[in-house]
């Protein structure tokens, strides 16, 4: 409850913003609508992203660049580092149809093909000991997700929902719980999180003292942060955010 001391806060942490330059090595299909590629290049030594919910801008030039400039003119979209080494990123994307630059480029683009990556600029960082993780998000939160549950104590109490379009598209989570995963099936996007959120009570809360994150379609915000006031939750202690828009092309969530 708010009036009781957490065991954890939220710390944030800025950093120096870089630019660099990688290209596309591999591809790996998770789900008809999922795909992980790995970005390699000499200029990502000293990446680094502490924060589980990061986020750094992908550029998408369509030539080569000869400045940065010129690079930071570019489209740009947010993603979550995944997982990275001296000279190689993962990163995630939810393929969702044609529309877009970040979406087409991750699903089709030939090897070899370059992209510039700025950020993160900062970061989130959990310290201290959360009572208990509340994970929920739709397939655009999936990568930190990842990175959340890979920090779970086991027997911390914990619950990870997922949504995704049907039991076909699941991808494997490595966490300590299993995975709750919802099926919006022709719905709108967010949909079956809206309603799953709305109908959580103050009995369902997750254990006490918990960090909740929620990050899908923007209209989970509204009921998500609905909750946080349900469970007594305080929202410096959560991340409720909406990580892309209906109908909106670079949707700049509000932070
Ligand atoms: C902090 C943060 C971290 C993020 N991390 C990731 C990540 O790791 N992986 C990931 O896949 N996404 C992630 N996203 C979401 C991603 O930035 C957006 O989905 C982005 O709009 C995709 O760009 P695009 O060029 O493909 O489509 P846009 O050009 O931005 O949009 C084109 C059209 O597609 C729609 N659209 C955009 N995204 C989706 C979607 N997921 N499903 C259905 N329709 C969509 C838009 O509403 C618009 O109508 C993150 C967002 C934020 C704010």
């Amino acid at each position: 409850m708010t009036d009781v001391k957490s065991g954890f806060s939220i710390e944030r942490r800025g950093h120096d913003l870089r630019f660099r330059t990688v290209s596309l090595t591999a591809r790996e299909w998770l789900a008809p609508d999922y795909v992980r590629v790995r970005l390699t290049g000499d200029d990502l030594r000293g990446f680094d992203s502490p924060g589980a919910d990061d986020h750094m801008r992908l550029f998408f030039p369509t030539g080569p660049v000869s400045s940065i400039d010129e690079l930071r003119a570019a489209p740009s979209r947010e993603y979550t580092p995944l997982a990275w080494g001296d000279d190689w990123l993962d990163v995630e994307f939810a393929v969702h149809g044609d529309a877009g630059v970040a979406a087409p480029w991750a699903a089709t683009a030939p090897f070899g093909s370059s992209i510039g990556v700025g950020g993160p600029r900062g970061s989130a960082v959990i310290s201290g000991t959360p009572g208990a993780w509340f994970l929920v998000g739709d397939e655009t939160a999936i990568p930190a997700i990842r990175r959340f549950a890979a920090a779970i104590p086991l027997e911390t109490p914990a619950r990870i929902v997922v949504e995704t379009v049907s039991a076909g598209r699941e991808v494997e989570i490595d966490a300590p719980v299993e995975v709750e995963w919802l099926h919006r099936g022709d719905a709108a996007s967010g949909s079956s999180l809206v309603a799953f959120l709305e109908r959580l009570t103050a009995e369902d809360a997750v254990g006490s003292d918990p960090f909740v994150f929620i990050a899908a379609e923007q209209t989970v915000v509204r009921p998500g942060r609905a909750l946080l006031d349900r469970w007594g939750v305080d929202p410096a202690n959560a991340v409720v955010k909406g990580y892309w828009k209906r109908g909106a092309a670079e949707y700049h969530a509000p932070h």
